[in-house]
């Protein structure tokens, strides 16, 4: 008998890394080893020296195979065995290793839009036109407001399958637009979880004939953007108050913002306008129940006087191991 290991990796794709994956058969009881690819298809290398070492690191159960079946989650390497330079999950992991005695935990909220394959247009706008402005979608119900709940459901029960830390999903503000939920789990599981879950998205999208976009402004005009809020608290934050106003503090000091942005996504400027329930990117602050804020601390939170702060900054179509990588770094670096 033999079962099927589906390796996934990120590629260099620029400005967006994406997805890839391939499929390994393998004899019953025979472990998913070290592999490879050409990463001359992947703009990861150049043809005369194409090789691309893929090294799991993380593995599921594949709820889409179901059976035996699994989802290898991989780094790349290059030849010798050191971390790809696209490879962004290495910082994570050094992050992790210096911090890891803080607990950082992570809640990402990953906003995406469903688009028709063929036209790229949203899953749910009229073939030629603009559905009615933006107010009854989100969070709506019924089948003038709603397009792709189906797809949606077997998203989640594919994540709850697979074992992944799915917290939650939603109907967003413009028609089309959803968004789950990976959380509460560390700065290196964060990544990985956020990483197999959008691998299913775009999986269980197959079979519904639907292409899914983490575009971060996927409609020009009155149209909401496309984010991964970040939730982000230390084992002090949830212990103090104190603790969640320097860490709000934090990711304004000197240099961060612009540290930060750079690595929250292609297109933030658009996205970040001061319209839509942001901030402006050019300018940081944060506030209690403050949706236009950079940063928002939730109203629950002040309340307890502990617990967590919201980053709204990143895009959908963020790097979860860049993001988290930078809020560790900066926040858990203030609190040591
Ligand atoms: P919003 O009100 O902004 O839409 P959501 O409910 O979509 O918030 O997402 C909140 C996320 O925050 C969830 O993924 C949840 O697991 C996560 N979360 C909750 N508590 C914490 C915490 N203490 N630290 C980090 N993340 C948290
Ligand atoms: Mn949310
Ligand atoms: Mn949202
Ligand atoms: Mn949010």
């Amino acid at each position: 008998m033999t079962y099927r290991a589906e390796y996934i990796w990120i590629d260099g794709n620029t400005p967006t890394a994406e997805i890839r994956s391939k499929t390994k058969v393998l004899a019953d009881g025979e472990e998913p080893g070290i592999w490879g690819f050409d990463g001359s298809s992947t703009n990861q290398a150049t043809g005369d020296n194409s090789d691309v070492v893929l090294q799991p690191v993380f593995q599921c159960p594949d709820p889409v195979r179901k059976g035996d079946n699994i989802l290898v989650l991989c780094e790349t390497l290059l030849t010798d065995l050191t971390p790809h330079p696209t490879n962004t999950r290495a910082a994570a992991r050094e992050a992790m290793e210096k911090y890891g005695d803080q607990q950082p935990w992570f809640g990402m909220e990953q906003e995406y839009t469903m688009l028709e394959p063929d036209t790229k247009w949203p899953y749910g706008f009229p073939p030629h036109g603009f559905p009615g402005p933006q107010g009854p979608y989100y969070c709506g119900v019924g089948a003038v407001k709603i397009a792709g709940r189906d797809l949606v459901e077997e998203h989640t029960s594919a994540c709850i399958e697979a074992g992944l830390a799915i917290s939650g999903t939603n109907a967003e503000v413009m028609p089309g637009q959803w968004e789950f939920q990976i959380g509460p789990v560390d700065t290196l599981t964060v990544g990985d979880h956020l990483w197999i879950a959008r691998y299913l998205l775009y999986r269980v999208g197959e079979f519904h004939h639907v292409e899914i976009s983490i575009e971060a402004k996927p409609m020009k005009g009155d149209w909401n953007g496309a984010g991964m809020h970040t939730n982000f608290s230390t084992q002090a934050m949830r212990q103090s108050y104190e603790a969640v106003e320097l860490a709000a503090k934090s990711l304004g000091a000197e240099g961060k913002p612009a540290e930060h942005l750079a690595g929250y996504g292609h297109g933030i400027e658009d996205r970040l306008t001061g319209e839509h329930e942001t901030q402006r990117y050019d300018q940081y602050s944060y506030g209690v129940s403050d949706r236009g804020a950079s940063v928002r601390i939730p109203w629950q939170v002040a309340k307890d006087g502990k617990g967590y702060i919201e980053d709204r900054r990143p895009n959908a179509n963020a790097d979860p191991y860049v993001v988290a990588t930078l809020m560790t770094n900066t926040v858990c670096g203030a609190l040591a």
